[in-house]
């Protein structure tokens, strides 16, 4: 069991962790970070990190989930950090080191993030949820909500490229495509999770968003201290000193990467594991430049981008909100600076990284690569310091032709082009409720949770069911009185009333005598159960020897359209 407190970074109240919390009770503010026991982590680290896994659970004492047995994980971080040897030549820098975030399952930095989230969702017992996203999070929540058995609503601008849209519709999420900006998604995100009682991950304002990125600090110190060193950088590092390099760069949406990585270097650095903080870079599309205008006029809050103009999808959030102000207060306490460049010019860097070093990104992690040769280019980076670039994203073909033609669900924002006076949240809440267009029922009873959890990925990923779910018969009967679902699937050997039983009491009674049952089961059936079943299920499936057609073929029998 891994204990952690919550802290609320306004008056203090602390509290240990036991489920997400919105805000602190006492004040209400959101700002909630999570704290944990340092000195137990680190000699625990010291003893035992040279045995443990090549992924970002190997710091799992400092990330905020409580069992590892609610992890959800691809085997996700430990990327390679190496040099930009051609690069370094051309630019005359011998120590630019890329910390390759394009090896990560999904292909960004995103899946630290969704590792993290998702994990902590599953601990929480939440089985849907709603994310907004600018590309990157949707693929990455996809995958990993897919593996955890949690249906995915995913709201995206319509400027987010097609072969991602088709990427996250593949892993089998709801994928709504909002014609107005990032930040409208995220609010109809919001109002649609409120509507519905769905989840909804607040990105950078939950707390294992950011915990998750802490992740990069930690393996950059890990991994720099053997290269350094002149040792292997992927080996456990258990000889050689942890090391911060001079500056740490990153292209910059809503903030969460930089953020989450600097808390990382803090944590090692207060507690003594390694030396020295970095220098911070973030680096804005110039046609979505809140944060760099605003400190480069040294405000202290920025002015929202309403229309953002920019080919880069995946950086236009023109409100960063309190984002800003932390990215400021690390630049002023360690160094550094946030810039604009334009896509003309992350255009060209990305050709760059990719014909000098072999190195093929999105073009928002060019936006990294021209940041930096702007700052070598005005000497604000000097040629003694060492820089890690988090080379954030893939540019990964995609395969156009898998998942047919239809794969997002068009939504107007109310008010937009049509004549119509009817207002703004009248329109708005009729859209929404379109959305969703599930009226079935089923009714899962089932006491092994990965069966569970399999029967749940199947139906969630045809996603036209309403999904209730118990363990054992007797809650089992108490929800199919509670909700009268369409159909039942149904465990047969259960603790306490097992599922013949539950069968039994269904056939007895007359209100639910015709609700359809399908029984899945792991049990050999002896004759004499054969014939308790005969003539009272609709179907009967193996455990472990049926595949989704199977059963969706089975529910199609009982449940047609
Ligand atoms: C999300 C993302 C960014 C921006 O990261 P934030 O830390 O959220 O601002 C940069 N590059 C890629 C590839 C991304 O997916
Ligand atoms: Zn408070």
């Amino acid at each position: 069991m891994n204990n952690f407190d919550l802290v609320c970074q306004k008056c203090g109240w602390r509290t240990v962790f036991s489920g997400p919390l919105a805000n602190c009770p006492i004040c209400h503010s959101e700002q909630l970070e999570a704290t944990y026991d340092y000195t137990a982590a680190f000699g625990r680290w010291r003893t035992e990190l040279h045995e443990r896994a090549a992924t970002i659970w190997r710091y799992r004492e400092l990330l905020p989930i409580r069992h590892t047995s609610n992890i959800v994980s691809f085997g996700e971080g430990w990327t390679p950090l190496y040099r930009a040897e051609n690069l370094g030549l051309m630019l005359g820098h011998p120590h630019i080191y890329i910390k390759d975030e394009r090896q990560g399952p999904t292909g960004s930095f995103k899946d630290r993030q969704a590792a993290v989230a998702v994990s902590a969702m599953k601990e929480a017992g939440i089985r849907e949820a709603v994310v907004a996203s600018t590309g990157n999070v949707a693929i990455a929540y996809s995958a990993y909500c897919a593996r955890a058995g949690i249906k995915l609503w995913v709201f995206v601008t319509s400027s987010v490229p097609t072969e991602k849209m088709r990427e996250v519709a593949l892993y089998g999420s709801e994928v709504i495509k909002v014609a107005g900006t990032y930040d409208e998604a995220k609010q109809i995100a919001a109002e649609f999770a409120a509507s519905k009682n769905i989840f909804l991950d607040k990105g950078i304002r939950t707390i294992a968003a950011k915990e998750s990125m802490k992740t990069i600090a930690f393996e950059i110190a890990e991994q720099l201290g053997n290269l350094l060193a002149g040792e292997d950088p992927m080996a456990p590092n258990i000889r050689h000193p942890w090391r911060v390099p001079h500056w740490f760069l990153q292209a910059v949406s809503g903030g969460l990467g930089p953020i989450g990585t600097m808390k990382g270097f803090e944590e090692l650095n207060k507690h003594g594991w390694a030396e020295g903080m970095p220098k911070l870079a973030c680096f804005q599309v110039a046609g979505c430049a809140p944060m760099a205008t605003a400190f480069h006029h040294d405000l202290p809050t920025a002015a929202n981008v309403m229309h953002p103009a920019t080919e880069i999808a995946t950086l236009a959030t023109g409100v960063p909100g309190a984002a800003y102000g932390i990215l400021r207060d690390y630049i002023k306490q360690y160094g550094g600076t946030i810039d604009a460049v334009t896509d003309a010019e992350a255009f060209r860097a990305l050709k760059v990284a990719a014909q000098m070093d072999g190195i093929s990104v999105e073009p928002a992690t060019a936006v990294t690569f021209a940041g930096l040769f702007n700052l070598l280019r005005q000497g604000t980076i000097t040629p003694h310091e060492t820089i890690v670039l988090n080379c954030s994203g893939h540019t990964f073909p995609v395969e156009k032709h898998i998942v047919g033609d239809q794969f997002t669900r068009d939504m107007t924002m109310p008010g937009q082009g049509t004549a119509e006076d009817t207002p703004r949240e009248d329109g708005l809440l009729t859209a929404l409720e379109e959305l969703d267009e599930r009226v079935r029922r089923i009714a899962i009873i089932e006491d092994n949770p990965d069966a569970a959890r399999l029967i749940r990925r199947i139906l969630q990923s045809q996603g036209d069911f309403f999904i209730d779910e118990a363990t054992d018969g007797i809650q089992g009967l108490r929800l199919i009185r509670e909700t009268r679902p369409n159909l039942v699937i149904l465990d047969l050997m259960m603790p306490g009333l097992d599922g013949f039983s539950v069968v039994d009491a269904l056939r007895a009674d007359p209100t639910l005598r015709d609700i359809p049952i399908i029984v899945i089961t792991a049990k050999e059936l002896s004759p004499i159960e054969k014939r308790r079943l005969s003539g009272k299920i609709k179907g009967l499936l193996q455990k472990g020897s049926f595949m989704d057609v199977d059963l969706m073929s089975d529910i199609q029998e009982v449940l047609p359209e």
